[in-house]
């Protein structure tokens, strides 16, 4: 039996030891890297679920996304066939064309070859030949990793990472804190879509197309909360069409109905993008102007005027009618102080609304601005 030499045996211990020290300083680097990796991820996803709306979800996906990962480019591509996205993005003040990065397609096939089998994300060298549609407008990607965006089994689009450096996205690569972001990006999607269309169908009025009551009366709050925080006017006009009942009564209620929309449609030519429109009650409209004087609601509401009754409406019967309508306007500013924006908002449109019956009782086809 021989025994090792106590000094060597020492020696092989140090080292011993000084490997483990290492490895148990490399598990540890791998365990603050990983639960840096995982806390970083977590605020990604937060900052989906937490979008109020498809703009703001969008506006995440891509700037967010690209800013967080420090990519050279992100776009999101979504299959739109029925063009409801476009519409629901639009009906919320954020139409498509105005967020860059955004893609709806009518259909996915030749958007990229990746497509036909895309259920993981797809991590790999960019090839112009394939990818050149996701990342239009980008030469400087050298590797791109594609996530797919999946409801009920299908795919529905993908978000595209792209990256200047070739090895950031290669298949060695893992990616299952991709896959992750991308099913919460999924649900987000159609969470925000399903959400938006509710809004939509609650605010809208099914005849004309327009917004209704109860939406003008949250716009009404939102845009006295912000003449308040602007200190600027905001100007209501009230409109309301002439002997409207004499067309019902004539003709009957299709004919009405055909008047009804072909008048909206007259009005909503002459108001603003910034403008709040909504039919209010059977035959009467609002336009509020933010940020707007008097002088101004005069014009719209003479501009609108002319519209509705330069023309006869075709009633869809083969007959035309004139229609004239009359309208009524106030206007407000709001103190800085002032808390009870819902009692303004009211005031305000009774206010619209007796210079809309002075207008009605002085004649009818006419401007009638309160207090004149
Ligand atoms: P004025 O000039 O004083 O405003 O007279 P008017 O006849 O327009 O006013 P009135 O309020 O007496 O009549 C409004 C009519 O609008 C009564 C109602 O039957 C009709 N109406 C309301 N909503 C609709 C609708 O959706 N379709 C049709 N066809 N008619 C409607
Ligand atoms: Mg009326
Ligand atoms: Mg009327």
């Amino acid at each position: 039996m021989s025994f090792a030499n106590p000094v060597e045996n020492v020696e092989e211990l140090r080292d011993e030891i000084d490997q483990l020290r290492q490895q148990l300083r490399a598990v540890t680097e791998q365990v603050s890297t990983n639960e840096e990796k995982h806390r970083r991820s977590q605020q990604r996803e937060l900052g989906l679920l937490k979008a109020r709306d498809l703009g703001q979800l969008f506006h995440e996906m891509i700037d967010g996304l690209r800013d967080s990962y420090q990519l050279e480019f992100v776009s999101v591509v979504l299959c739109d066939p029925d063009h409801d996205i476009r519409h629901l993005l639009a009906a919320g003040g954020s139409p498509a064309e105005s967020i860059e990065g955004l893609l709806l397609v009518d259909a996915l096939s030749g958007m990229a070859p990746q497509y036909v089998a895309l259920r993981t994300p797809w991590l790999g060298p960019f090839a112009a030949c394939d990818h050149q549609m996701l990342f239009t407008g980008s030469p400087a990607v050298k590797s791109v990793a594609l996530i797919p965006l999946v409801h009920q089994g299908n795919l529905m689009g993908s978000i595209n990472f792209g990256s200047a450096s070739a090895d950031r996205f290669t298949v060695e690569h893992a990616s299952d804190f991709l896959a992750h972001l991308g099913v919460i990006a999924s649900f987000c999607v159609e969470n925000t879509v399903n959400r938006a269309r509710l809004l939509r169908s609650g605010f809208t009025d099914a005849l004309t197309g327009w917004h209704n009551r109860r939406y003008l009366q949250v716009r009404l709050k939102e845009e006295l909360a912000r003449a308040r925080r602007d200190q600027t006017a905001l100007v209501c006009l009230m409109l309301d069409l002439d002997h409207f009942k004499r067309v019902n009564d004539t003709w009957g209620h299709l004919a009405g109905d055909a008047v009804l929309q072909e008048v909206a449609n007259r009005i909503d030519a002459q108001v603003r993008a910034s403008d709040v429109a909504a039919r209010y009650g059977g035959e009467e409209f609002i336009v509020l102007m933010p940020d707007t004087d008097i002088q101004a609601g005069r014009k719209l509401a003479e501009r609108i005027r002319t519209a509705v009754s330069s023309e006869p409406v075709n009633l869809g019967n083969g007959e035309t009618v004139t229609i004239t309508v009359s309208v009524g306007i106030a206007s407000v500013d709001v103190a800085a102080r002032e808390n009870e924006l819902k009692s303004i908002g009211e005031s305000l449109i009774a206010r619209a609304d007796v210079a809309l019956y002075s207008a009605k009782s002085s004649g009818r086809d006419r401007v009638v601005v309160e207090g004149h």
